[in-house]
């Protein structure tokens, strides 16, 4: 499968993805934002390590699902999409009505032609992991530069 297709008329790039046992697919023809890990322990043991996400406007994201995608509220108003037949954590999202879709960067089909740009909660990152310190480090979450993922 190619993840990145150029369109020679106008530049546009598709992106598609999906999870391990390809019940959940996605496609969108937005440019996807550069990625985010986020460090927070909720963060950590929902994937297992840290979340590294890039994402979209949830509008221009075309799901394509059996049925298998379901969403872990874990505290009011946010949400984790995963894969309830594989297990593979896909999405972030919450109602607060930016209209955003945060992508788990992982799920995104290679090459993703992305690169990671910040980290967050690196106050809370498991002391196995060496942080990168080559991007922008945020201990905690921080209204005023961006959101958690
Ligand atoms: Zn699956
Ligand atoms: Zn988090």
């Amino acid at each position: 499968m190619v993840a990145l297709s150029s369109d020679p008329e106008d530049g546009h790039v598709e992106s598609t993805g999906g999870c391990a046992c390809g019940a959940i697919s996605y496609r969108t023809e937005a440019t996807l934002r550069s990625v985010a890990n986020c460090h927070c322990e909720r963060c950590r043991r929902i994937t297992g390590h840290f979340m590294a996400a890039t994402g979209c406007e949830e509008a221009e994201l075309d799901v394509t699902d059996d049925g298998a995608l379901r969403w872990y509220e874990p505290s009011p108003g946010v949400f984790y999409g995963f894969c309830s037949t594989c297990g593979s954590t896909l999405f972030w999202k919450t109602d607060d009505g930016d209209g955003w879709i945060s992508i788990t960067a992982g799920t995104v089909d290679q090459p993703s032609g992305l690169t990671t740009s910040a980290a967050w909660w690196t106050a809370e990152a498991a002391d196995y992991h060496s942080l990168d310190r080559s991007i922008l480090n945020h201990e905690y979450e921080s209204g005023a530069s961006g959101s958690e993922v």
